[in-house]
């Protein structure tokens, strides 16, 4: 079943007389328990993508359509209550609160969404298990590795249960051995809690081992 859709997509930037075109009527599904690798060299747009398929960007001309419900166009507060709920977010740096520990981080989304301390606190916990790293859910970001830290910030991305997870080079940060067991860990989250993934990276390696990739050419989004 599609989470998320892209129909058509347009998105253009004026950078002073010029017009650049960036994605020109993109197609583009994702499904339950899918995991897409986005793969392209800088500048070619993935920030972009991300930033429209996570409605944090309006498109200019087309839809973007999350769950069935066509919202790339909704105004301002809907969108980001929608992504509150539904869409989660993994950046290159982790971006976790430094005076807060690892189990705090993550039920601070929870929380926010109104969910009772005890409840996010459980959710938390869980989640830090499920990441291999419940011993770690006192220690504040500084105290943990890189590995780590983005184990903690995969799993706040993940706590209000997204349906779509985007990332944008999750393990860039990473040594290539602990890029591995962290994206283990984000593969074995998304088969089990059925998400969509959408993961832009330039980790070859890593690209091979999710059921599909794609590119940007020409505006068009195609399997690469
Ligand atoms: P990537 O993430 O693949 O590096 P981006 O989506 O960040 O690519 O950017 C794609 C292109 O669009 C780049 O050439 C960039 O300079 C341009 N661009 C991105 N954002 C803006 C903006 N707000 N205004 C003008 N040009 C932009
Ligand atoms: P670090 O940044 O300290 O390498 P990691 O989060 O990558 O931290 O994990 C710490 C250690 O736990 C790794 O070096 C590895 O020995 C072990 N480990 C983590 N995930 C896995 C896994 N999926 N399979 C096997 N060992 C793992």
């Amino acid at each position: 079943r599609p989470v998320l859709v892209l129909n058509k997509v347009e998105r253009h930037y004026v950078q002073g007389e010029r017009k650049l075109t960036i994605l020109n009527g993109a197609d583009f599904t994702i499904n339950r328990g899918e995991m897409v690798a986005l793969v392209a060299p800088s500048g070619a747009g993935k920030s972009t993508l991300l930033h429209t398929a996570g409605l944090l960007e309006k498109p200019d001309a087309g839809e973007v359509t999350l769950n069935g419900r066509v919202c790339g166009n909704l105004p301002d507060d809907e969108r980001t209550s929608i992504r509150r709920n539904e869409i989660g977010f993994v950046y290159q740096f982790h971006h976790l609160l430094p005076e807060f520990s690892a189990l705090e981080n993550i039920m601070l989304p929870q929380l926010v969404q109104g969910l009772a301390k005890k409840e996010a606190a459980n959710r938390a916990r869980q989640l830090l298990d499920y990441m291999h790293i419940g011993k770690r859910a006192g220690h504040r970001p500084a105290e943990l590795s890189g590995g780590e830290q983005q184990r903690v910030a995969i799993a706040r991305a993940v706590a209000n249960a997204p349906r779509l997870l985007l990332a944008d080079e999750p393990t860039g940060n990473l040594d290539p051995q602990t890029a591995g067991y962290v994206f283990d860990a984000l593969a074995a989250l998304v088969k089990q809690s059925g998400l969509a993934a959408l993961i832009a990276t330039h980790n070859h390696e890593l690209a091979a081992r999710m059921d599909r990739k794609v590119t940007l050419d020409q505006g068009h989004i195609v399997p690469a």
